[in-house]
């Protein structure tokens, strides 16, 4: 298991620096967003011009580097300390290897050593318009090469278009597969429905809709058939909500739903509709039938007044309660094995998850937090215990957590004590 450090002795500038980083990476609030045609053109690119066989648009986030779009890689992210991009990120500058063998810093990795057999690597930065790097553009390969300047200045071409399509997807209304609004156009639609609902102290209720297993779709029946489940996931949940609900997709197979007028009563009773027809519905593609269900979490306007952020988090929450009861089910927020009723809010902060005695210490990055439970993704969660020390430096914050629900990179954690 690896024993990371995460900004151990890092100075306070540093610290602040990341936080800013993180910030601004929270606001593009791009990570775990839908496979894009815009960024796959840049990665067969990148491939294309270089000779080269992988191409990669990433983001990196505290614990991990996530791929927007990858090509000729097998997976879809990688423990952050385990890169050759996190180099470019230290150092706010390229990173040209081409022979990672030969090279100190990166001979002794294990995607060099390993099956991956990387050797060449070039990797520029993802920078926005305000300076702050969100991630790399890269060129890898698994012979040796080399890179000239006019390369570089290719690849550096390539990272802008790359920012610019960032930009314009920032307006983007819908998401192209499914119909259903972008995760950012749901945001506005909802806390502009979540003001008027405060002010005339109107009910509101939201789901979070997480299709089950869905990996298994893809790995059993291949990606194409896994956009036609996805087509008819969404589609299943229009039918079953009022025309004008907002209904977004917030990642992969992840949607949202957000219900006027509906207190949590009614919107439970509506999610368990919507979750038997999911799974009632027989989905043919290539003449194979094929059946999914979905884990829906519930939360609603309570008389604190909360804003989309917090209705998300706590919805998403109770979701992944759903998931870790048996999926195929739903729950709504709050309950007893949730978390207390304080509120959650959604962020993205750097966290380090520390046990066995502090010898231990495993990065994370919380994307949920409140005052009694957070909820937090982390590169494989196998191997951390179900009680640990959550540390938030940013913060100063420390306190002792137990796990109430987990998935493979994700936990949900009650504070049994703030320190
Ligand atoms: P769980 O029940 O815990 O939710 O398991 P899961 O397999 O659904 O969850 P996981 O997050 O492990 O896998 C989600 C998969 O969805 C992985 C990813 O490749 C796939 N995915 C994300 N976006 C798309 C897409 O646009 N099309 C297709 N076909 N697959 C997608
Ligand atoms: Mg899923
Ligand atoms: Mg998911």
């Amino acid at each position: 298991m690896a024993t990371i450090q995460a900004f151990g002795g890092a100075s306070a500038d540093r610290l602040q620096q990341e936080m800013v980083r993180l910030a601004a990476l929270e606001e593009l609030d791009l990570l775990e967003t839908p496979r894009d045609e815009g960024f796959e053109r840049l990665v067969r690119l990148i491939k294309e011009i270089f000779a080269v066989e992988i191409g990669i648009v990433s983001l990196i986030d505290a614990h991990r580097q996530w791929y927007k779009a990858s090509s000729g890689m097998a997976v879809d992210e990688v423990p952050r300390q385990d890169t050759f991009c996190r180099f470019v990120l230290d150092h706010e500058t390229p990173i040209i290897v081409q022979d990672a063998t030969k090279d100190p810093r990166f001979a002794q990795n294990s995607a060099v050593t390993g099956e991956a057999h990387i050797r060449f690597y070039a990797g520029v930065p993802l920078i926005t318009r305000q300076g702050h790097i969100i991630g790399t553009v890269c060129a890898i390969d698994r012979s040796p090469r080399s890179f000239d300047e006019r390369d570089l200045s290719i690849l550096e071409q390539l990272a802008g278009a790359a920012m610019d399509r960032i930009e314009l997807i920032q307006h983007a209304a819908t998401d192209s597969l499914t119909g259903a609004l972008t995760r950012r156009a749901f945001n506005e639609e909802a806390d502009r429905l979540i003001t008027l609902a405060t002010r005339h102290r109107h009910d509101l209720s939201c789901l979070v809709l997480d299709i089950d297993h869905f990996k298994r779709v893809n790995d059993t029946f291949g990606h194409a058939c896994g956009d036609q489940v996805l087509q008819r996931v969404a589609s299943a949940c229009q039918a079953e909500i009022r025309r004008g609900d907002p209904f977004g997709r917030l990642g992969g197979e992840e949607f949202a739903i957000l219900l006027p007028n509906v207190d949590s009563d009614a919107a439970l009773a509506a999610a368990q509709r919507l979750r038997a027809a999911i799974s009632s519905q027989s989905i043919v593609t290539n003449n194979t039938p094929i059946n999914v269900t979905a884990s829906i979490g519930v939360s609603s306007l309570s008389a604190a007044g909360e804003n989309i952020e917090t209705l998300l988090a706590q919805a998403d929450a109770a979701m992944y309660k759903a998931k870790q009861t048996g999926r195929n089910r739903c729950i709504a927020w709050p309950t007893l094995e949730v978390d207390g009723s304080t509120s959650r809010r959604r962020v993205l902060k750097a966290g380090s998850i520390i046990f066995d005695n502090r010898r231990s210490m495993i990065d994370c990055t919380i994307k949920t937090l409140g005052a009694e439970g957070a909820g937090l993704t982390v590169s494989n969660s196998v191997d951390i215990p179900a009680e640990f020390i959550l540390m938030i430096k940013e913060d100063a914050f420390e306190t002792n957590c137990r796990v109430i629900a987990r998935d493979r990179q994700h936990l949900e954690l009650s504070f049994s004590r703030i320190a």
